[in-house]
């Protein structure tokens, strides 16, 4: 039970509970590894929007609830979909094995857009209450397939991308970078 505890405490981010960004990196890298030709592997990262801010104004304590707050709601979102790691402070990482057989209508970039605008409106409409006030949050999210052609920090840089471009434009969206093969 012991050694079980400390593989759990090794594995896990002490605060939120999801994976620490070791583990889901390493989960990551495995899983590009074995997956077949016939599914997509989208990666995503999601900012939270002016953090600091919950910070600031609530205090520090506030702002460890929102975060684990906001990992209990990407979790029941994510539920069988994917894989929710902490990245770093107040970004959060998540990547997705998407089913894409010949008939699927939908671009698989799309089908990950479609997971991840459900998330998004979620943490729009769960506030936290904190000391009686309403606290409101929302995140920024970039998202990229998984290229064979490429590395798995490639698409990690995408994901990144797409984040800076959401907060560029105004927060609060999903923005998916397309792959370009480079000629
Ligand atoms: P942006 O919309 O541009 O992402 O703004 P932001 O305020 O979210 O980003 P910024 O990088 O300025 O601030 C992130 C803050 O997250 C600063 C840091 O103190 C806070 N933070 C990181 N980890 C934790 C944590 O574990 N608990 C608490 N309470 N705050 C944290
Ligand atoms: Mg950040
Ligand atoms: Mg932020």
């Amino acid at each position: 039970a012991h050694l079980k505890r400390i593989t759990w405490l090794a594995e896990h981010d002490p605060l939120t509970g999801c994976l620490n960004r070791r583990t889901w990196y390493e989960q990551l890298v495995q899983t590009s590894g074995v997956i077949s030709d016939q599914v997509n592997l989208a990666v995503a990262i999601c900012d939270i929007d002016f953090f600091k801010k919950i910070n600031d104004t609530y205090g520090h304590l506030c702002g460890d609830e929102a975060l684990k707050h906001f990992v209990s709601v990407l979790q029941e979102k994510l539920e069988g979909l994917g894989v929710l790691g902490r990245w770093g402070g107040e970004e959060f990482a998540i990547f997705m094995v998407l089913p894409s057989p010949p008939s699927e209508p939908i671009e698989p970039l799309e089908g990950a857009c479609t997971v991840l605008e459900t998330m998004r409106g979620s943490i729009q409409d769960a506030p936290i209450t904190w000391e009686a006030q309403i606290v409101h949050m929302t995140m920024s999210v970039g998202t990229a397939l998984y290229n064979r052609a490429d590395s798995v920090g490639a698409v990690l840089a995408r994901a990144d991308e797409g984040v800076y471009q959401a907060k560029e434009s105004g927060r609060n969206k999903v923005v998916a970078i397309a792959y370009l093969a480079k000629t």
